[in-house]
């Protein structure tokens, strides 16, 4: 089947034959990027940017959840506040703002990163933050990175993961890390602004500065995760602030290594299901290789203040159900059937 034909199948209504109740739900959003300032544009001055009303946004979202019924858990996957929140002060005002609106208790939040939480804090900052989260069991996949997974009922895990591992936001200039990254882009931008995707087009696009990728440490943990669910016959969902598949976003938006973290996902039959934001306008994508869901969530920030984007997933033992509110689109996400060639779990 054709990615457009896929795409047109999964806008339509809720299958009528789910009717039980779901094990458990969760919510999602993405790119909130709360600014206490006027109304802007995008990079390309396409898109405009509500950067006030975001918060308005964020806080329909939060009372949709907070019914006794409600998710789960919440996945916010990045870019909560803008870069735009300069002096430093402003970063610190504009944090607590969204945080307020998140409240202090359940449901509990996973926070992914984003670039624009590097535009305002360090990576030692935000390791110290409330948008830290260190759920999982077993040890994370770096102590400097913000790459951890949890379980929220059996046979399901969800995995957070890092996408500015390997870049130059969020590492100091002096660093090993920063001088690498910034090689390894410089090879493939040659731009004297390295926000501006290289002239040569297509996939390449995506080696911009405000882009990052998976490092080999993250890789090897998420491969070692991965196994152990593989072999438990999980359902893993994994989740970054950076899409993975080309179906799924423009080239502009990939992760710099997303081949590899594709290749990865490809070898592991426990995965379901992939959450990014960071492409404002949202993109979907069945992989035709495994049947596993890649997801990119419409961003808040250009969504217009008499509208909504966020989603609430109910998950069923064969599939996920996503309930999109404003401009997000309803989806179905059947499970793809379990491939594992593996040692038995009993053996
Ligand atoms: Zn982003």
């Amino acid at each position: 089947m054709r990615l457009h034909q896929l795409i047109h199948t999964n806008r339509r209504v809720m299958d009528p034959c789910v009717e039980q109740t779901p094990l458990f739900t969760f919510g999602v959003i993405a790119d909130v990027q709360y600014a206490d300032i006027d109304d802007g544009y995008n990079y390309t001055r396409t898109r405009r940017r509500f950067y006030r009303s975001s918060l308005r946004l964020l806080a329909n979202a939060l009372r949709s959840w907070s019914e006794p019924a409600g998710p789960a858990f919440i996945l916010q996957l990045g870019d909560l506040i803008d870069g735009f929140n300069k002096p430093r002060d402003a970063s610190e005002v504009a944090l607590r703002a969204v945080l307020e609106q998140f409240g202090g208790g359940a449901p509990r939040v996973h926070h992914v990163w984003g670039n624009h939480e590097f535009y305002n804090f360090s990576r030692a900052e935000l390791l110290r933050s409330r948008l830290s989260g260190r759920a999982g069991p077993g040890p994370p996949a770096r102590p400097d990175l913000h790459a951890y997974h949890f379980s929220p009922r059996p046979g399901f895990r969800f995995v957070v993961l890092d996408a500015y591992d390997v870049s130059v936001l969020g590492r100091e200039e002096s660093s090993e890390e920063h001088s690498s990254a910034l090689s390894l882009l410089r090879l493939h931008n040659h731009n004297t602004d390295l926000n501006c995707p290289p002239a040569s087009g297509g996939l390449k696009e995506r080696f911009t500065k405000f882009n990052g990728g998976f490092g080999k440490d993250q890789l090897a943990w998420l491969d070692s995760v991965l196994s152990s669910a593989d072999e438990s016959q999980e359902k893993v969902t994994l989740v970054s602030h950076l899409p993975a598949h080309p179906g799924s976003t423009e080239p502009v938006c990939l992760a710099w290594n997303y081949d590899e973290l594709l290749a990865l996902i490809r070898s592991h039959g426990s995965v379901v299901c992939y959450m990014a934001g960071h492409a404002h306008d949202g993109g979907y994508c069945r992989d035709e290789d495994t049947g596993v869901h890649h997801l990119t969530l419409d961003g808040v920030i250009e969504t217009p203040p008499d509208s909504d984007a966020f989603a609430t997933v109910s998950v069923y033992t064969d599939r996920m159900l996503l309930k999109g509110s404003g401009r997000v689109t309803d989806r179905v996400f059947k499970f793809p059937c379990f491939q594992y060639n593996g040692p038995s779990p009993t053996g």
